[in-house]
């Protein structure tokens, strides 16, 4: 079973997480569950049955399985337990229908995630990690590095529980929220085959983003996973130079590294790379570092976020004026680079990236 539990060296807490400690088993596989079943001499369509529980009714304790056995029932909570996320902290915005929840984990930890309702659907942006050891400057996430790697049930649990608690289907999710995915590659792939998976959620891999500061390795590997998803690349500037101020990965890899992993990633799967840019006022966003963004991304098949930077308050960076944010789109435009300029949800609750959790540690030491 050891295999399966994912607890990385890196992974604190495992002792004291319960359920790292007795087998988690909303992180395994339809393919695992079964042989969890065929093990204890079950037959195989209890995997069926326990794995709709667990991903489309989304149980939260074996007492609800009823269509199971009550020894079975028993024999299975004495082996595994379910990962539940409870929520400690809600942030409704007053503009629209975004919220941020703030969720504590088995072992104490909080981690945050967003919901976002669109035009075109629900979207929920998660975390993959507790803390984040990559360092980006203007990131609240990163600036007490990393607890560890989210399990891919933790993962899950966020798209259910916030699913759950608006009554409303999720349709996109993007992992954009605290920690590097190509930092907890394998808990992530996982998790994107469960929540692809037609058993359970079945979410449309096309609808799922995951954003990467630009590990040419991770990315190498995801390209083959057969996992049609979104790649986002955080670029946030245009020159290493520039990049390496911003964002110390890129020290360790420059852009001759990166965006060949990202072109592979658009040849092996067809899907266009997102660009994600964020606009910090005097740092990366004139019309010439706009112009150098265009020439860097210029033939490819892709498409930039302009994210106007959120200031956080450990750091002096400030968001970009509206029209310098206007002007830097143009340019990108008129160099036939298509662009967007992020919409600002929930402005009223939008603190960055990892800034909840931050706060809320700060007021409980
Ligand atoms: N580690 C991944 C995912 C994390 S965050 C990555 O680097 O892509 C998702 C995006 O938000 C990244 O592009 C990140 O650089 C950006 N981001 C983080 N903090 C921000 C802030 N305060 N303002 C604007 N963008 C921010």
């Amino acid at each position: 079973m050891d295999s399966l539990l994912q607890c990385s060296e890196e992974t604190k807490s495992c002792k004291e997480n319960p359920a790292v400690h007795k087998g988690d088993i909303k992180s395994l596989s339809f393919e695992e569950l079964e042989t969890v079943f065929l093990d204890m001499g079950e037959k195989g369509f209890r995997a069926r049955q326990v794995f709709s529980w667990l991903h489309e009714k989304q149980a939260a304790d074996f007492s609800e399985m009823t269509n199971l056995p009550l020894g079975l029932r028993e024999s299975l909570s004495r082996q595994f337990a379910i990962t539940v996320l409870e929520p400690v902290e809600v942030l409704v915005s007053r503009f629209d229908a975004t919220r941020k929840y703030l969720f504590r984990l088995a072992d104490g930890n909080v981690i945050e995630s967003v919901w976002m309702e669109y035009h075109h659907g629900n979207s929920v942006c998660i975390s993959s990690q507790v803390g984040c050891r990559m360092g980006c400057r203007f990131c609240a996430s990163t600036l007490d590095g990393l607890v560890r790697g989210l399990t891919p049930a933790e993962m899950l649990e966020q798209v259910y529980r916030m699913q759950k608690l608006m009554g409303k289907r999720v349709s996109n999710v993007v992992l954009m929220g605290s920690g590097e995915p190509m930092d907890n590659y394998e808990n992530v792939v996982k998790f994107l085959r469960l929540v692809t998976d037609k058993r359970g959620l079945g979410l449309s891999a096309r609808n799922i983003t995951v954003s990467t500061c630009g590990l040419p390795d991770g990315i190498y590997r995801l390209a083959e996973e057969k996992l049609p998803v979104t790649l986002a690349l955080s670029l946030h500037a245009p020159d290493d130079e520039k990049r390496q101020e911003l964002m110390p990965i890129a020290r360790k890899y420059s852009l001759k590294e990166v965006l060949p992993a990202c072109d592979a990633y658009f040849e092996k799967t067809g899907r266009r790379v997102s660009f994600e840019y964020s606009l910090v006022a005097g740092v990366n966003d004139t019309k010439e570092e706009a112009k150098a963004l265009a020439a860097l991304l210029k033939g490819r098949s892709c498409h930039v976020n302009l994210i106007p930077v959120n200031p956080i308050k450990e750091r002096k960076y400030a968001r970009s004026g509206r029209q310098a944010i206007a002007d830097f789109k143009n340019v990108l435009e008129k160099n036939e680079i298509n662009a967007t300029i992020r919409r600002e949800m929930g402005r009223d609750i939008s603190g960055a990236c990892g800034q909840l959790r931050r706060s809320y540690r700060e007021k409980r030491p």
